[in-house]
């Protein structure tokens, strides 16, 4: 894959990677105090534009962080900074099954050396558009190696998971206990003993014919990618539950996969070096992700005009 140059738009102006700067006074980068997003753009088509959008403001809103933008002006300027990155790379993304990816980013804005929120007059709204690839082919084709973790989701009464805030630090602690272990990612447990989620993923297993996945209460993200796949599983008539998994219920399942944005979906084959199922990716994994990308070739608000 050759290297391709971002393109960027800070509230609503384009820049170079060079020139794309916020200030050292912006609280995102003070406190961590903003919400973001990670969407796909797949054939030139933003996918789930309409609930990736819906979560962004729903995580502002939990922070009481007035956006200043409306829900369409932020897909507008998705549209045109991913018709940008087109242009700068000489790439027509309809004909190109390497998908975009759109980091879409508000933070509460410039404020002082102070942590008061009310110190900050205005957010700023940066999408950055590019290409990501967390995992090799070969990583689809046998599957992850996974570790746990003894960070714990953060607590629903600290922040609650549901958001998704600029704020990943037990993520980023996670992660580094899964780059220890060389393994691809770690599993949270929430304070209840149950599976939560991975640091940037959705968890699911198969056990006996059925797909399951953590409930949101356990400490999940709505995932977008998580809701997709839990729709694909009812259309292929694939038996599905929001239901709590155990520890047991992990190293013992049939199958595991994550779901995400970047990751798309992704098999499991090995847990904290259990094997899981036969040790290859499942055959409901399989058709799963099959399902996912025949959606991602559906869904989507093109970003030309129509
Ligand atoms: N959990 C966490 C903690 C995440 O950051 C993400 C997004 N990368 C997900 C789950 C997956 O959500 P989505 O499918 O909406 O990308």
């Amino acid at each position: 894959m050759c290297k391709t140059l971002p393109a960027i738009s800070i509230n609503g102006t384009l820049y170079s990677r060079e020139n794309a700067n916020v200030s050292v006074f912006d609280h995102g980068f003070l406190y961590g105090d903003g919400v973001f997003e990670g969407i796909r753009i797949y054939g030139g088509k933003i996918f789930r534009a309409d609930r990736h959008v819906t979560r962004l403001f729903r995580s502002a809103k939990v922070l009481d962080l007035p956006i200043g933008w409306t829900r369409e002006e932020i897909v507008e300027e998705i549209r045109k900074t991913a018709r940008e990155w087109a242009a700068i790379n000489g790439v027509d993304v309809r004909n190109n099954d390497d998908p975009l990816y759109v980091r879409v980013v508000v933070s509460r804005g410039d404020g002082d050396l102070g942590l008061d929120p009310r110190k900050c007059p205005k957010p700023n709204v940066v999408v950055i558009v590019d290409r990501i690839k967390l995992y090799a082919k070969e990583q689809y084709e046998n599957g992850l190696a996974l570790v746990t973790t003894a960070i714990r989701r953060n607590l629903p009464d600290t922040l609650p998971p549901q958001v998704k805030s600029l704020n990943y630090l037990s993520n980023v602690l996670a992660k580094l206990d899964a780059n220890r272990e060389n393994a691809a990612e770690a599993i949270f447990f929430n304070t209840q003993g149950y599976v939560a989620e991975a640091t940037a993923d959705n968890l699911f297993i198969v056990s006996n014919g059925e797909v399951v996945t953590p409930p949101i209460s356990d400490g999940a993200l709505p995932g977008i990618t998580r809701e997709a796949v839990l729709e694909l599983a009812a259309e292929l008539s694939i038996p599905r539950r929001e239901w709590h998994i155990t520890m047991p219920d992990l190293f013992c399942a049939d199958e595991c996969f994550l779901t995400g944005t970047a990751a798309r979906v992704v098999p499991v084959t090995a847990i904290n070096a259990r094997t899981i199922g036969n040790g290859r990716p499942g055959p409901i994994t399989h058709r799963l992700m099959e399902a996912f990308v025949d959606l991602t070739c559906r869904d989507g608000v093109c970003i030309y005009d129509k």
